[in-house]
């Protein structure tokens, strides 16, 4: 490549202040971050909702809102101001206009939310896959109207909410959503909620991390101020935003796990200094730190560490962060590597089993895996189980092929070494199409 040789034994090692990290992160007032994605039957709402939180939030300016009323009025579709923010943001994406991927994060007074995957989208499965396999939960927006909702929970919903399933995510927000509708009956809300429970845990969800919340989208009730309507006296549950918090999975545990940051971009800059932005996905780092680049198993040093463009001496679990490595050759990191400390490094392989959903056929074949910004070659080498849907247990061994929908046990044998472990998420595809997503074992 282009890329001069450095001469990298020039610069000095950075000193390492020994901070307690995890201690530092608890006595700070950092936000935390969470990702999810939005899932429901076509017109549930889905659209109208994220318009209304970016709104509620002020991450949209109401002028934006005014100008899409007035053009709804025009042609008699005022109620689709709310959702149009969002379409609008998804097709200017689509076209490449804005490439500003700010534009679907809002933050509460604690917590920094990304929207993965904008509704509004038609095609919606590729995105949802890629969505998926980064959220920390979903929300499920089901349509209270009468016979709408039933309808709702079947075809694609139901394949949706078992990808998210298969991807180990375990949390769900349920907005019961047009309860204005229905004059905000609690009997409505009551059936809804015990019927969506019966079919959640159907699909493998405990009840204790699914929340039930009634709301408008379109008026704007309960998703950041409670329902204006005295026919809605009766709840007194939490808003949707205040559910949204209580959805975000504790990262306390995560803190303590071995560091973990897949690395998303490199930089090469002068002086010997390599730029790498990632998200830390387990444990903590801070300046000076000596940090291993798996697979090559190269060693640098941290200089700095840049979190929301200010300089930090550490970060943390869930930040998306940049820093500068010094003293490693930038030859030997590529884009899906794993930054971690050389004393708990992740492992490198070529052969590992998944907990796989069909959305294909699967046979013995050739496959690219992804992760993130990981990208390998390699094939499905074998199908070791057929698994029921919701128990996970064993139907049948050996099977000849998977069918789209099923769940089963593969063994995936990759062309060369990276760098794997249990409870990572991967995604399978094979001549530009997701066949598959799920679970390391
Ligand atoms: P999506 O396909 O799930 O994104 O649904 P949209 O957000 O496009 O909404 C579909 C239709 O339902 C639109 O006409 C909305 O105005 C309407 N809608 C969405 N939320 C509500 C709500 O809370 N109450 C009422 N009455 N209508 C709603």
């Amino acid at each position: 490549s282009g890329v001069a040789k450095l001469d990298i034994s020039d610069v000095p090692p950075p000193k390492s202040k020994g901070l307690d990290v995890v201690k530092e992160f608890e006595s700070s007032s950092s936000k935390r971050n969470a990702s999810f994605v939005v899932v429901g039957h076509v017109d549930a709402g889905k659209s109208t909702l994220m318009g209304r939180l970016l709104m509620e939030l002020k991450f949209v300016e109401e002028r934006t809102i005014a100008k899409y009323r007035r053009q709804g009025e025009k042609i008699g579709k005022q109620s689709f101001a709310l959702a149009w923010v969002m379409d609008q943001r998804q097709e200017e994406r689509d076209r490449g206009v804005t490439i500003d991927i700010a534009t679907n994060n809002f933050e509460t007074e604690k917590t920094k939310f990304t929207i993965l995957d904008a509704p509004g989208h038609r095609d919606f499965v590729p995105n949802m896959i890629a969505g998926a396999s980064q959220a920390d939960f979903a929300i499920l927006v089901i349509d209270a109207n009468t016979g709408a909702y039933e309808k709702g929970l079947k075809g694609q919903t139901r394949e949706h909410i078992l990808l998210l399933r298969s991807l180990g995510v375990q949390r769900l927000v349920v907005a019961v959503n047009k309860l204005d509708m229905v004059g905000w009956s609690s009997e409505r809300f009551d059936e809804i909620t015990q019927e969506v429970t019966g079919f959640l845990q159907g699909l493998g969800f405990h009840e204790r991390y699914v929340a039930f919340i009634p709301i408008s989208g379109l008026e704007g009730d309960n998703i950041v101020r409670p329902i204006e309507d005295s026919a809605a006296s009766w709840y007194t549950g939490s808003t949707l935003v205040d559910a949204l918090e209580a959805a975000v999975p504790s990262t306390a545990a995560d803190l303590r796990k071995p560091l973990r940051m897949a690395i998303f971009e490199v930089f090469r800059s002068q002086q010997g200094t390599t730029t790498i932005s990632g998200r830390v996905d387990a444990g903590t780092l801070q300046v000076g730190d000596v940090l291993v680049v798996q697979p090559s198993g190269e060693n640098g040093f941290i200089r700095s560490i840049v979190v929301d463009n200010e300089n930090h001496d550490w970060a943390v679990a869930g930040q998306h962060i940049s820093i500068a490595l010094v003293n490693i050759d930038p030859i030997h990191i590529k884009l899906g590597d794993i930054l971690c400390h050389p004393a708990d490094a992740i492992p490198c392989g070529e052969s590992f089993v998944m907990k796989a959903m069909a959305f294909n056929h699967l046979m013995p074949s050739p496959i690219d895996l992804h992760r993130g910004r990981l990208h390998a070659a390699g094939q499905i080498q074998s199908l070791l189980a057929s698994l029921d849907k919701t128990t996970g247990e064993v139907i049948k061994k050996k099977p000849k092929v998977v069918h789209p929908g099923d769940i089963a046990r593969v063994r995936i044998k990759l062309g060369a070494k990276v760098p794997l472990e249990a409870g990572q998420r991967v995604v399978i595809r094979s001549e530009g199409e997701t066949i598959a997503a799920g679970l390391l074992e």
